[in-house]
């Protein structure tokens, strides 16, 4: 059994170490670098995995639209967001926005699977490690903007601070919950609510069809906490919760709770920060 860590960069290839440890198997590791599309890389990817029992990547949006094309030239099933590992092909995963936990098998070979990182713990290193800079596919990536300048990525951030709805605009957005992630060393994050009516970018939507985070502290300030949303934040070590409404569902699900207007609470903790 050997397992073939795709990962879109070295912080990954650290926490397959995890995944590996649980499948109880060593691993190497393929290292994207460039700007590949899915269908490219798929191809590409493809002649890398002979020989592998296991063919896996940390979860993302980017890794799924990978994956699934991958297991779709394998001819294998793919498990997404898988947490635990119970066998080599029996792997547990969150259903239903995380309310219910299920257990899968898969019956193909070889197994394709995106795991949460959160899950796995683990400090082994890869036995190899291949740098692949994809080939075309039939798409070409024109341009790409990152916005966010140099805060950390969402899904990798020890610090998440999120704003919702009652932010408004992105002017302010960014004036109050980039500036509190600024001041913390930390990711903005934002509900789809948020990202609907244009106050955040899109790849800053966490939640069941957003990103998936997992930091050690997440603030969450004007967020009702809908199912949706707590499904991407429910590994956060710690859920501070800043909301005006004491019965906001989101203080079920918190570790802290503010009541209070943000506009207010947020300056006065980055003034004693
Ligand atoms: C299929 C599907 C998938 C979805 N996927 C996602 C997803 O991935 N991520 C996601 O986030 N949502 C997702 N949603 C949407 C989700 O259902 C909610 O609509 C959304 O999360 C609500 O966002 P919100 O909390 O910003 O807004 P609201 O529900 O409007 O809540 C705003 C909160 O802010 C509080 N508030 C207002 N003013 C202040 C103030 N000044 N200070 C402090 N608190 C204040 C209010 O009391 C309220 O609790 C999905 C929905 C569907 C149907």
């Amino acid at each position: 059994m050997r397992l073939l860590t795709v990962c879109f960069d070295t912080a990954e290839v650290a926490q397959a170490g995890g995944f590996a440890a649980a499948l109880g198997c060593e691993f190497d590791a393929v290292v994207v670098s460039g700007h590949p599309v899915a269908d490219g890389l798929a191809e590409a990817l493809r002649p890398l995995t002979e020989g592998y029992t296991h063919i896996a990547a940390v979860s993302s949006m980017k890794s799924k639209d990978l994956m699934a094309r991958l297991a779709g030239l394998l001819d294998a099933a793919m498990v997404t967001d898988v947490v635990a590992v119970t066998s080599p092909s029996v792997f547990q995963r969150p259903m239903v926005a995380g309310s219910i936990l299920a257990t899968v098998e898969t019956l193909c070979s070889p197994v394709v699977a995106t795991f949460r990182p959160a899950g796995f713990k683990g400090s082994a290193g890869a036995g190899k490690t291949t740098e692949l800079v994809a080939a075309a596919g039939r798409a070409t990536l024109v341009s790409e903007t990152v916005r966010g300048g140099s805060r950390p990525d969402l899904s990798q951030a020890k610090v998440v601070v999120s704003g919702g709805r009652p932010l408004g605009d992105a002017e302010t957005f960014e004036r109050v919950i980039g500036g509190l992630a600024d001041k913390l060393g930390g990711a903005a994050g934002a509900t789809r609510a948020a990202v609907d009516s244009g106050i955040a970018p899109n790849e800053l939507q966490v939640g069941q069809t957003g990103k998936i985070v997992a930091p050690d502290l997440y603030i969450a300030a004007g967020i009702s906490g809908s199912t949706q949303h707590m499904a991407g934040i429910k590994d956060s070590k710690l859920i501070v919760a800043i909301n005006k409404d004491p019965d906001a569902p989101i203080f079920e699900s918190a570790d802290l709770g503010l009541v209070a207007d943000l506009f207010e609470a947020i300056p006065e903790l980055q003034s004693k920060l």
